[in-house]
């Protein structure tokens, strides 16, 4: 009588708990796509660079079941397909940025080790006074100012 009484119209149709049940079983791209929506979104919204467990932090309060793999899995094809950039700053800490941001460069807080992008580039001005050997030619450079945010400053 199972077969009967799934097709009972009488039922009803299946409360939150049974959707969210069809929800991972049967429509696991979907799912997939709404988590990597919210990985994204976290890195969009950030105003620097982030590590790895602050994207899950804030990717976690638009889809609460995200878990760290899901992560990990999902920032390493976002880098592979060239929307996210990875970048390694002195402390070794692997942060994760929009790639399509522009040339900018960083400022690290050495109390809360938050990032944050400083816009434009005041390198550019000066990198034809720059000694390079000669026959050298710059084609990049790195620049990362190391100090106090505001509220760490505030609160030294
Ligand atoms: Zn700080
Ligand atoms: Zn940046
Ligand atoms: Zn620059």
């Amino acid at each position: 009588m199972h077969g009967q009484s799934f097709l009972n119209p009488r039922q009803g149709p299946p409360d939150d708990g049974a959707l969210v049940l069809v929800d991972e079983s049967s429509q696991v791209g979907e799912r997939r796509t709404s988590q990597r929506e919210a990985i994204t979104a976290a890195i969009r919204q950030s105003k620097g660079p982030l590590a790895v467990e602050e994207i899950l932090h804030r990717a976690r309060k638009m889809t609460r079941t995200l878990g760290i793999a899901t992560v990990y899995r999902t920032l390493k094809l976002l880098t592979e397909s060239g929307q996210v950039h990875a970048l390694t700053l002195s402390d070794g800490q692997i942060r994760y940025e929009a790639a399509d941001l522009g040339h900018h460069h960083h400022f690290h807080c050495r109390a809360c080790g938050r990032v944050f992008d400083l816009p434009g580039c005041p390198i550019k001005r000066i990198e034809q006074d720059i000694p390079v050997p000669e026959g050298f030619q710059i084609e990049d450079h790195e620049l990362t100012l190391n100090g106090l945010c505001a509220a760490c400053a505030a609160s030294d």
